[in-house]
């Protein structure tokens, strides 16, 4: 199998639910219990009998953190360049175009401001309906100005991730992002302010391997799928089996990659108390 196919088979959404919401019922992608639509709403699309953490469209997600008309967002014009004139089946160009229109901004993370149970916040969300999260210049622009933001006002980071990594259309400008947001983030610690970092299915390649395990404190959602490279890469590679579980986050929290795994239903609540704790220290 060759990388096109591999990223084409690991950006398939398959745990998203169907855009169109059913007025009835669906099915558990997980443990095919029957469940009606309204329910798993209400869940905040969570299995209510296997407990499943579905993907979350950027809409829920942003209802689901931040209080109730507070999110203010920056940045929403930043587009990306073209600096190589990249072309593969289709022109990079047109990519972000077609992405743009079909996502209503031309790049994969949305940042601003919030406040999360009353406490004030900048706040970075991936969108992995565009081009599967991928991390480029404008992402990491917007990552670098949201931290910029947090020292001026003295307020905590918060990035949600599901990324497939770095966005190969943009090469080494992509990858140089790592480099950019690691660096900003230092000033953030320096500062003495918070950085929580929420890893959501999937978070893999150069956004794992930079930003998102950079926080003071990292949670992820049960059963999120978080790596590097893809498994059957790894596999290939060293010519082994994987242990069982290799990449989720229950994985992750046993070896000690991670400091904890937070209910979607808890994830609110469990943000405020950590950026409260940390305020108060400072
Ligand atoms: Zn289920």
């Amino acid at each position: 199998m060759g990388f096109a196919d591999f990223f084409k088979n690991f950006t398939k959404d398959e745990r998203a639910l169907p855009k169109e919401a059913p007025s009835h019922w669906i099915k558990c992608p997980s443990c095919n219990a029957l469940m009606y639509y309204k329910e798993i709403i209400t869940q905040h699309y969570t299995c209510p009998k296997c407990n499943f953490h579905m993907r979350i469209n950027l809409q829920d997600r942003i209802t689901l953190m931040c209080d109730e008309g507070s999110f203010i967002e920056f940045d929403k014009e930043l587009s990306p360049n073209d600096p190589l004139g990249f072309v593969d089946k289709k022109s990079y160009k047109k990519r972000v175009e077609e992405n743009a229109s079909k996502c209503g901004r031309p790049s994969s993370i949305v940042s601003g401001e919030c406040t999360i149970n009353g406490i004030s916040a900048q706040i970075a969300l991936f969108d992995f309906s565009f081009m599967g999260g991928s991390l480029a210049s404008v992402e990491g622009e917007k990552i670098v100005r949201a931290i910029a933001r947090a020292i001026e006002k003295k307020q905590g980071l918060i990035i949600v991730s599901t990324s497939g990594g770095a966005r190969m259309q943009e090469s080494t400008y992509s990858l140089m992002q790592m480099a950019k947001t690691s660096a900003a983030l230092n000033a953030l610690s320096q500062a003495g302010l918070p950085f929580i970092s929420v890893l959501s299915d999937p978070t893999m390649g150069g956004v794992s391997a930079s930003f998102a395990f950079l926080g003071d404190v990292i949670m992820a959602e049960p059963g999120a799928m978080i790596g590097f490279a893809g498994a059957r890469v790894i596999k290939q590679t060293i010519g082994t089996d994987l242990p069982q579980g290799f990449q989720t986050a229950e994985f992750l929290l046993e070896h000690g990659l991670i400091d904890m795994i937070v209910q979607r239903k808890d994830m609110k609540k469990t943000i405020a108390q950590i950026l409260e704790y940390f305020t108060a220290q400072a």
